[in-house]
C-alpha cells in the first residue's frame, strides 16, 4: 500500500486546522454550561456565541443580529428557501434558482414545487455563468426569491452575484446566494453585493463539520425551519453547538486574514496544473470559467477515460480527487453541472475535480500531474475508440488535430 497521501479535494471538504481544534477544546468539558441559563458557568459559552456573531458579522459586512448559526450548510440553503416560501407565500410562488445549484437548493426546490412553489432553474453557459438578461427575463410579479450559488462546486464559477444583486433589488425580490464554497476563499460584502441571505459552512475552510450559518438581512421575513427553543433570537431552535460555532468563528477570521496571500498562491499553483494538465495530457479539456474561478478549482475532462476508474487509480497512488459522477443506486449518473454546462455524457464520464487547499506544494502538484499523465495515458490506450481516432501510435501519431488540451474562457 501506498504510504504517500496528496489531498485534493478541497472542495468535499478541508482538514481542521491546530488553531481551530484548540479554539474548540475550551467548550467541551470547561466552559460546557449551556448558553440558555443564567448561572455564571454559562457565561463562557454565551461570549464564545456572541464573539462569533461578532467575527461572522465583521466579515461578511453586517450586523451580529443578522447571523444564525446553523448544524450545516445544507440546513441553511433549506431554510432560506423553505422559510421565505412559507413567509411569502401571500405575495407569490414563484422562485428562480440554477440548474447548476448544489442538490442542498435543489432538492429543496424540488420539494418545495410538490407543496405548491413555482420554480424556474436557469440555463448557464458553457463556462457555467448565468445570463443576466436570462435571470431578469424570468422575473415574473409573484416572483419572491432568486436563489444563485456564488460559486460553483463542481466547477468552480463564480456567478456574477454583484449584478445579480442589483436585479433582484430592482425588481423587489430577495437575494440568497448559497456561498458554501466561496466563503472563506473570497471576500464577500452582504451590503456590496446586495445580499439579503447567505449561507456558508465550517467544514470547507478548515473548520469542524455540522456547523453553518445564514446571514438574514435585517427586516427579511424568514419562517423558522427548526422549531423548539428560543435560540437563535427564537428563528433556530436547538441547544447551540458552542464548540463548532467557536471553531468556525476561529477557521473564519484566520481565512479572512490569509485570504489575499491564499488567493494568490493557489490560483498560481491551480494555474501550474491546469497549463501542465493541457499541455501534456491529450485530449484534455479544463470545465468552468478561466477568468471567473474559485483560486483553488480545476476540473477537467479527459476523452476516452473513465472519472471513476481515475479516481480509484489515483486513489492507489494515495491521491484524493473527485469526478463529476455522482453513484446513486449503483449506476453512475453524469453530473447535473457538467450536463448544464453542455458536455457531451462521453466528456462528462471522464472528469476529475481537483481542488487545492491551504497545504497544497507545487510537488505535489508535480506528483499528481505525473500520476495522471500515466493513469490517463493507460486508460486511452485501452479505450477502442480512441485508437480509432488517434491512432496505434496514439496521438503523436495521428493526422487528426484536436489532440492538445484547451480551455475555456
Ligand atoms: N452548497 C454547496 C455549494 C456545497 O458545496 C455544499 C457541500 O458540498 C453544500 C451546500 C452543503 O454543505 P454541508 O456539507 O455543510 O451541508
Amino acid at each position: 500500500m501506498n504510504k504517500r497521501q496528496v489531498y485534493l479535494d478541497n472542495a468535499a471538504t478541508t482538514p481542521m486546522r491546530s488553531e481551530v481544534l484548540e479554539a474548540m477544546l475550551p467548550y467541551f468539558n470547561e466552559e460546557y454550561g449551556n448558553a440558555s441559563t443564567l448561572y455564571h458557568l454559562a457565561d463562557g459559552a454565551k461570549k464564545a456565541l456572541q464573539a462569533a456573531r461578532d467575527t461572522m458579522a465583521g466579515i461578511l459586512g453586517c450586523d451580529s443580529s443578522e447571523i444564525y448559526f446553523t448544524g450545516c450548510g445544507t440546513e441553511s440553503d433549506n431554510w432560506a428557501l423553505k422559510g421565505i416560501a412559507d413567509a411569502y407565500r401571500d405575495k407569490g410562488r414563484h422562485i428562480i434558482t440554477t440548474k447548476i445549484e448544489h442538490h442542498a437548493v435543489l432538492h429543496t426546490c424540488k420539494w418545495l414545487e410538490q407543496h405548491g412553489a413555482e420554480v424556474t432553474y436557469l440555463d448557464v453557459d458553457e463556462t457555467g455563468m448565468i445570463s443576466l438578461a436570462g435571470l431578469e427575463a424570468a422575473i415574473r410579479p409573484d416572483t419572491i426569491l432568486i436563489s444563485v450559488m456564488f460559486a460553483n462546486n463542481e466547477i468552480g464559477t463564480i456567478e456574477p452575484v454583484r449584478q445579480i444583486g442589483e436585479i433582484a433589488r430592482r425588481h423587489g425580490v430577495l437575494f440568497h446566494t448559497d456561498a458554501v464554497q466561496a466563503f472563506g476563499q473570497v471576500p464577500i460584502s452582504v451590503d456590496e453585493y446586495r445580499i439579503d441571505m447567505l449561507s456558508a459552512s465550517a467544514h470547507k475552510l478548515n473548520g469542524p463539520k455540522g456547523v453553518g450559518l445564514l446571514y438574514v438581512r435585517k427586516g427579511v421575513k424568514l419562517h423558522s425551519f427548526m422549531h423548539g427553543g428560543g435560540q437563535e433570537r427564537g428563528r433556530r431552535a436547538g441547544t447551540e453547538n458552542v464548540a463548532g460555532i467557536a471553531g468556525f468563528a476561529r477557521a473564519a477570521s484566520l481565512a479572512a486574514a490569509e485570504m489575499q496571500e491564499r488567493i494568490r498562491r493557489e490560483s498560481e499553483l491551480r494555474n501550474y496544473l491546469i497549463t501542465r494538465v493541457l499541455r501534456e495530457i491529450p485530449y484534455s479539456r479544463l470545465n468552468g470559467s478561466r477568468r471567473s474561478r474559485l483560486p483553488g478549482n480545476a476540473n477537467f475532462s479527459f476523452q476516452f477515460a473513465d472519472g471513476e476508474t481515475m479516481l480509484i487509480m489515483l486513489d492507489m497512488e494515495g491521491i484524493c480527487a473527485s469526478s463529476g459522477s455522482a453513484c446513486t443506486t449503483g449506476q453512475t449518473e453524469p453530473s447535473h453541472v457538467l450536463t448544464a454546462i453542455g458536455l457531451p455524457e462521453e466528456l462528462a464520464r471522464g472528469s476529475l475535480r481537483l481542488t487545492l487547499g491551504c497545504e497544497t506544494t507545487r510537488e505535489e502538484i508535480d506528483y499528481t500531474v505525473d500520476k495522471l499523465k500515466e493513469i490517463v495515458g493507460k486508460l486511452q490506450r485501452m479505450s477502442p475508440l480512441y485508437e480509432r481516432i488517434a491512432g496505434p501510435a496514439g496521438p503523436r501519431g495521428s493526422a487528426r488535430g484536436g489532440a492538445r488540451g484547451r480551455e475555456l474562457r
